[in-house]
């Protein structure tokens, strides 16, 4: 098949060389698919895109008139994709449904940690050969109540490791799992308990119509004072402007976000030499009490191996006429 990569980051080009093995005609897009970037799939039977490429409907209607007639997504979350006009165009998309949970989840657990123990300002005095402790006191995590919003594949991951810091943890999770009960003693509540008795509350769902600003002024206004809020999911299961005020009314404490909800254009490229221009980015970045990583919690060598290995496979499979189990339409 001959493919074209969208979003396609320097890292990654060796995995998917290595998972390709000279099988599919690969063409490396580093500029994001929008509606202008679009023509450049011209010539290709399939496109492989990333969580930043411009999925919605319009665009897929231009991939349709070039005669894409495969989208493999390389990233687990599919809620960038318009999969109606995918499956009105007859156009076949699959993602990548588990690569890594652990490096997401652990990722989660260094903003945690990060946030908790003080690193990055503590870091920064000891370069200033400032060794005072004073402002860097931290709590332990063991008999803290932790809530899981979304125990899904990651999410259970965290839970696991959660457990084995000594912590309570809670869950609120439209699906329940009866082994995180029995092997960690996950107690499943509803969202208002879980907001009103976490000292740290963690999003792990995914976004969707009932899961856009699922934390917002109301619960936030029900939270502990000082609670730590930790978003490694997507961007806009968090109101960011609620939180934003929950933060400068010290209701909340910390948070740790790996996905902003503004994150399509920002994240992924070197903004360095140019003002932002996103105000509330810009807010949260001169608070000592935030840690902000780009969308990087997938990124460890295993999980990176398992997205290139699993896109080859689906263009392997489609090329042969064979069923995926992970086509989403
Ligand atoms: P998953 O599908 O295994 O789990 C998602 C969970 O969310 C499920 O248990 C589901 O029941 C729950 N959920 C759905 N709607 C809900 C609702 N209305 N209320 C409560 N729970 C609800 O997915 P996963 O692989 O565990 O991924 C979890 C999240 O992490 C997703 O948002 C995904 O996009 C994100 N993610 C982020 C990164 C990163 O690098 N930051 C990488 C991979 C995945």
């Amino acid at each position: 098949m001959i493919v074209t990569f969208y979003s396609t980051q320097d890292f990654e080009k060796d995995f998917i060389a290595a998972a390709n093995n000279n099988k599919h005609e690969i063409y490396f897009i580093k500029r994001r698919l929008d509606k202008d970037t679009v023509q450049l799939a011209l010539g290709s039977d399939a496109v492989a895109l990333f969580t930043i490429d411009d999925s919605s409907a319009e665009v897929i209607e231009k991939l349709h008139s070039l005669g894409i007639k495969y989208i493999t997504l390389r990233s687990a979350g599919f809620d960038h994709v318009d999969l109606k006009k995918a499956k009105e165009l007859n156009i076949k998309v699959a993602n990548v449904p588990e690569y890594s949970p652990n490096a997401i989840a652990e990722h989660t657990i260094a903003l945690i940690l990060g946030l908790n123990r003080k690193l990055i300002l503590a870091d920064k005095q000891v370069h200033r050969h400032n060794f005072k402790i004073n402002n860097l006191i931290g709590f332990d995590l063991n008999k803290k109540t932790v809530g899981i919003i979304g125990t899904g594949k990651i999410g259970s991951v965290t839970a696991k490791i959660l457990h084995g810091f000594g912590c309570n943890i809670l869950a609120y999770d439209i699906q329940i799992k009866d082994f995180l009960k029995k092997d960690y003693n996950v107690e499943y509540v509803n969202l208002n308990d879980l907001c009103k008795r976490s000292d740290i509350i963690i999003l792990h769902c995914s976004l969707n119509e009932n899961t856009r600003y699922l934390i917002n002024e109301k619960n936030i206004s029900i939270m502990k004072k000082g609670v730590m809020l930790i978003n490694t999911a997507r961007g806009a299961v968090i109101n960011t402007r609620d939180v934003i005020d929950g933060l400068k009314s010290e209701k909340i404490g910390s948070l740790g976000i790996d996905v902003y909800e503004q994150e399509k254009g920002l994240f992924y490229d070197d903004h360095s030499s140019s003002p932002l221009g996103d105000e509330m980015l810009t807010q949260l970045l001169k608070l000592e009490n935030v840690i902000i990583t780009g969308h990087q919690a997938f990124l460890t060598n295993e999980a990176i191996e398992a997205i290139e290995n699993t896109t080859i496979h689906n263009l392997d499979c489609w090329e042969k006429g064979q069923i995926l189990n992970n086509e989403l339409v």
